[in-house]
């Protein structure tokens, strides 16, 4: 036969008593041990149950912000990131410094930030270079060199053992001939093992011009480099590509790089030569100014659409002149003829990625919707204020549309009545 279980004496009074004299806040589990008399000791560091007690606040303390933005644990501080999330100043950072007196080998890193912080993509391309580093390090150790125009801050919380800071380039000079010649400069001059270009637009354009000034092959886009290989995706996105790694390769934003676990010396490295080309082949004549008609709809940022509820397309066009936006239209108004057919948003039309989307008279059925999924803020002009497009919509207006664009014309001084 079991053991009877005695039940403890119920005290509340006691309980009472005893939570007055201690003050604080109520804690019901407190309430019950001292009820039935056998309360357990609890502190700041244990529960009633004896079990330590969590401490999100010393866990918050103890986190970073990782290359990829992520927030990341460091209770010891030895990751080499964290620029962009101060810690409190009574516990300094105290992540490990690499010191690499005489390197045997190096590999540069060409950034695009000239001053400020650096970007994710940029700590991510540090931590890419350091990996290439650790692959190929002989005796002496490989550094990483950051390559920058100004010095930006973080270089050392990234992991740069060295720092080449290049001069700016002059009104009128082009920024890319500029820079492709100094880096060929320090290329010939110190040999590095391999230079890795962020696999952006500007810097692909500057890693062909210097690979071409070199007379070598640039490889674009690597998101993976093991033992001296590298692989890119080919064939459309639908194979991945093996190659040896070249001396100038575009490092993608999917490298799987961890991140560096060290913080480098940042030490300014000098580089003796010619500062710049020895003659200025282009002139740089600064950006051309583009309106938002000129843009195409996938990469507008600011989108004015119009659906069947528009009639006023006089005071549609003022409107959107006068606020540089892009033009859209629903399905019907393109089917119509009321707008041209490449500026349809939907599901068989285009789709728009904007900052700022304004739907005037457009219903939101599903195949137009589909279109903005992606749009960040959405404004809605509808009379009916259960049309789909209003809970889409982050600003949903009851009103009519055409009222509204004559409104918005007569204040913005376009014309139209
Ligand atoms: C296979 C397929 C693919 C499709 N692909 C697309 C596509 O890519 N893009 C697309 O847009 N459509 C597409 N459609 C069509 C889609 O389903 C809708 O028919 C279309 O989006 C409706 O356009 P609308 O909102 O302009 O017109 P309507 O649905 O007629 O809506 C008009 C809206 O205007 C409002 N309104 C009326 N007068 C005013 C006023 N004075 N002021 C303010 N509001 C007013 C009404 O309340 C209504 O909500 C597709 C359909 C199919 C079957």
């Amino acid at each position: 036969m079991p053991a009877a279980t005695i039940r403890p004496r119920f005290d509340l009074q006691t309980a009472f008593s005893v939570r007055a004299a201690e003050g604080g806040r109520r804690s019901p589990r407190r309430m019950r041990a001292l009820a039935f008399g056998d309360a357990p000791q609890v502190t700041p560091e244990h529960g009633p149950t004896g079990r330590p007690r969590r401490d999100p606040a010393a866990r918050l303390r103890a986190m970073v912000i990782g290359p990829r933005g992520r927030m990341r644990m460091d209770p010891f501080g030895t990751l080499g990131f964290g620029a962009e999330r101060q810690r409190p100043t009574d516990t300094p950072h105290t992540a490990p410094i690499r010191v690499i007196e005489n390197p045997t080998s190096l590999i540069f890193t060409v950034l695009e930030t000239e001053s400020g912080g650096l970007s994710t993509e940029e700590i991510h391309l540090l931590s890419a270079g350091r990996q290439l580093a650790d692959q190929i390090a002989g005796e002496g150790g490989a550094a990483v060199v950051a390559i920058a125009s100004g010095v930006p801050d973080g270089l050392a919380e990234a992991g740069a053992d060295r720092v080449i800071s290049q001069p700016s380039p002059q009104t009128g000079q082009y920024r890319e001939e500029w820079f492709a010649s100094q880096l060929s400069n320090s290329i010939t001059t110190l040999r590095p093992h391999h230079v890795l270009f962020p696999d952006t637009l500007s810097g692909r354009d500057l890693a062909a011009r210097v690979a071409s000034q070199l007379g070598t092959k640039p490889i674009f886009g690597v998101h993976q480099i093991e033992a001296g290989n590298c692989v890119r995706v080919g064939f459309g996105g639908t194979k991945d590509l093996t190659s040896r790694t070249p001396l100038i390769l575009s490092v993608a934003e999917s490298f799987s790089a961890s991140p560096v676990a060290e913080w480098g010396e940042a030490s300014d490295l000098a580089i003796e030569g010619p500062q710049g080309p020895a003659q200025d082949l282009i002139e740089d004549l600064g950006l051309l100014p583009v309106t938002g008609a000129d843009l195409p709809l996938e990469e507008a940022p600011f989108v004015i659409s119009a659906g069947v509820g528009v009639h006023d397309w006089t005071a549609f066009d003022a409107v959107t002149t006068e606020v540089n936006a892009t033009q859209a239209a629903s399905r019907v108004v393109c089917d119509r003829g009321d707008r041209p057919r490449d500026r349809q948003v939907g599901a068989s039309g285009r789709l728009s990625t904007a900052e700022c989307y304004v739907a005037l008279g457009i219903s939101g059925a599903m195949h137009h919707l589909q279109g903005i999924e992606a749009c960040n803020s959405v404004v809605a002009v509808n009379t009916d204020a259960n049309a789909a497009i209003m809970k889409r919509a982050d600003l949903a207006i009851v009103g009519d549309a055409n009222e509204i664009l004559r409104a918005l014309a007569r204040k913005l001084g376009g014309g139209a009545t």
